[in-house]
């Protein structure tokens, strides 16, 4: 059996067609144009091509867009300066900090610092509370982007064993989070695993839909997945040859149901709901 692949160029491309529309209905009622502010610090390249991806898709949507270099070598106080600008400049909607930031910045005082009405990657801790309450102020981008491939692609939720390997703040946390809340796109049973989990293969063989953000490439293999199950690649590895999940695709789209390519899956979808995130604080700003 060869697994039906997911893409998520298809998705994303329905889905901000979808957020134009909303946001040119949105600068026709109220006159605003909704716009994101991203920060980037330092020259790492892989920052700057996500940097560049997100201004791109922003306008494309409609919706305008800043980037703000300060050099390399700032410190954590003056990089809180450019916050606190942002913060308290009416044109500017949504506020974005591109990680990693160079060693000598204390990230979590910077992602503190953000004023939680202009979180759009919602890492600060109240919109991290809300979420985890189940009154979400923002949803977290590649998370979100993952229930919106799962439910779109009709693949049934509740009551499914999930499996998440990975618990960052980013995308296992959550991921694990978002799928266990009551209602529709929750209700699955959640397991969560990370570096310390014993006999990784056999829990992840017990999942219907098997979630993998953990950063080692092609680190699933085929004796690790349950056949027909969904799997769901995070991974971004750049290894000389190119880009690759942390999924061996080869071997798993032979025994997998279904499942995402990298490049071309939730990548896409991340940066598709930052633009929608971006929409909703301007929204939530003209109130
Ligand atoms: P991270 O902060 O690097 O954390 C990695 C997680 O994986 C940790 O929880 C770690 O466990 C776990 N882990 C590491 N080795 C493991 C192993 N051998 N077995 C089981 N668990 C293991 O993760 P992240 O920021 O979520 O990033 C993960 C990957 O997703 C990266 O490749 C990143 O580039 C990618 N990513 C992609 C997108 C996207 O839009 N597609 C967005 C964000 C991230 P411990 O907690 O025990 O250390």
């Amino acid at each position: 059996m060869t697994a039906t692949i997911i893409s998520g160029k298809v998705l994303s491309e329905q889905i901000r067609e979808e957020i134009a529309q909303d946001v040119a209905a949105f600068k026709g009622e109220t006159g605003v144009t909704p716009c994101l502010a991203a920060v980037l610090v330092g020259d790492d390249p892989g920052s700057q091509v996500y940097v560049r991806n997100k201004q791109k898709a922003c306008e494309k949507a409609g919706i305008a867009s800043q980037l703000h270099r300060p050099s390399a070598d700032i410190s954590t106080e003056e990089l809180l300066k450019l916050i606190d600008r942002l913060n308290h400049d009416p044109a500017v909607h949504g506020i974005l900090v591109q990680s990693p930031p160079p060693k000598q910045i204390d990230e979590r005082r910077i992602l503190e610092a953000i004023d939680p009405m202009k979180d759009v990657d919602a890492f600060h801790p109240d919109n991290v509370g809300r979420i985890v309450q189940g009154r979400p102020r923002f949803m977290p981008c590649t998370p979100y982007g993952i229930q919106q491939m799962l439910l779109r692609n009709n693949i049934p939720i509740a009551g499914a064993n999930v499996v998440v390997v990975g618990r960052s703040d980013i995308v296992g946390k959550p991921m694990a989070i978002l799928l266990m809340q009551k209602g529709q796109g929750g209700d699955a049973t959640v397991t969560v695993c990370h570096s310390r989990t014993r006999d990784l293969a056999s829990v992840t063989r017990s999942a219907d839909i098997l979630i993998v953000a953990i950063g080692k490439a092609k680190f699933i293999t085929a004796d690790m997945v349950k056949p027909g199950a969904v799997v769901i690649d995070v991974g971004m590895n750049r290894l000389e040859t190119g880009l690759v999940g942390d999924v061996d695709f080869e071997a798993v789209k032979e025994v997998a149901g279904q499942i995402t390519p990298v490049p071309g899956g939730v990548g896409l979808l991340t940066v598709t709901m930052l633009l929608r995130n971006t929409l909703t604080a301007a929204r939530l700003q003209q109130k």
